[in-house]
């Protein structure tokens, strides 16, 4: 079901401590507030049982920035995705350009990633998002289109509807250079044609969309007006409770 959404990703900042002073003092800020939006916060794994028990999970909900490829076994080192559903997560941010990058992530692990975490009940918020490269020649609809054809656009219709969609250009990513409000609007607008001509119009109403990258409250306003930009997924803003709320309240 189409709905906003901002969600904060925390990549690999906060020790427990820490993340669970910022989950609370968010929890007591959010206590209470007129919200248009759904919540989320993607902690890193060792966070993720103690930041559920100290949240309200009907105002917060809990993200995982990850999942193993694997259902379970001699994997050292690996969090499947059933342990993530076992600490209350909901979520599970997958296909994130940073974890592409330098944890070459592909199409094909994804794709099983994907899979294990609908299998456990969990949803995705699937990034896609295109480099600088591909932007400046104007390549970024077909690059993004491909990305979803090598993963979720693989999936039946009934499990497309669970998932989230995140467009995530890289050069926008920790950069201070957001996409401009056009740029993010045409190219999530595409993202939602795209998924009308593979799922139908039906489906692609009901998928919520977010835009992610350097987004900050003086910017969310106006991306989240757009018609197609369903919220955002927020990395360093969401570290403080001010700036974070400021996003939530931009809906
Ligand atoms: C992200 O990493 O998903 C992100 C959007 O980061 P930032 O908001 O810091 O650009």
């Amino acid at each position: 079901m189409r709905k906003n959404i901002v969600a904060g990703n925390w990549k690999m900042n906060k020790t427990l401590q820490e993340g669970l002073a910022l989950a609370t003092e968010l929890n007591e800020a959010l206590a209470g507030a007129k919200l248009n939006c759904d919540v989320v916060i993607g902690t890193p794994f060792i966070h993720l049982a103690s930041v559920v028990a100290a949240v309200d999970t009907k105002v917060i909900g809990v993200a995982a920035q990850n999942c193993a490829n694997k259902e379970s076994g001699a994997y050292t080192g690996e969090i499947s995705a059933s342990m993530v559903k076992s600490t209350g997560a909901e979520y599970v941010i997958l296909g994130h350009s940073e974890r592409r990058e330098y944890y070459g992530e592909t199409s094909a692990i994804l794709n099983e990633k994907v899979a294990l975490t609908l299998a456990n009940g969990l949803t995705p918020i699937y990034c896609c998002g295109e480099a600088l490269d591909v932007r400046n020649a104007n390549e970024q609809n077909a690059f993004v289109k491909n990305q979803l054809d090598e993963t979720v656009f693989n999936l039946s219709a009934d499990d497309f509807k669970k998932i989230v969609i995140a467009y995530e250009p890289i050069w926008a990513i920790g950069t201070g250079v957001t996409a401009s409000t056009e740029q993010a609007q045409d190219t999530l607008a595409f993202i939602r044609s795209a998924i009308a001509a593979k799922f139908g119009q039906e489906i692609a109403d009901g998928t919520s969309i977010l835009y992610g990258g350097s987004c900050n409250a003086k910017n969310a306003p106006e991306l989240f007006a757009q018609p197609d930009i369903d919220g955002g997924l927020i990395g360093g803003a969401s570290l403080k409770v001010a700036d974070f709320k400021a996003i939530i309240d931009a809906f």
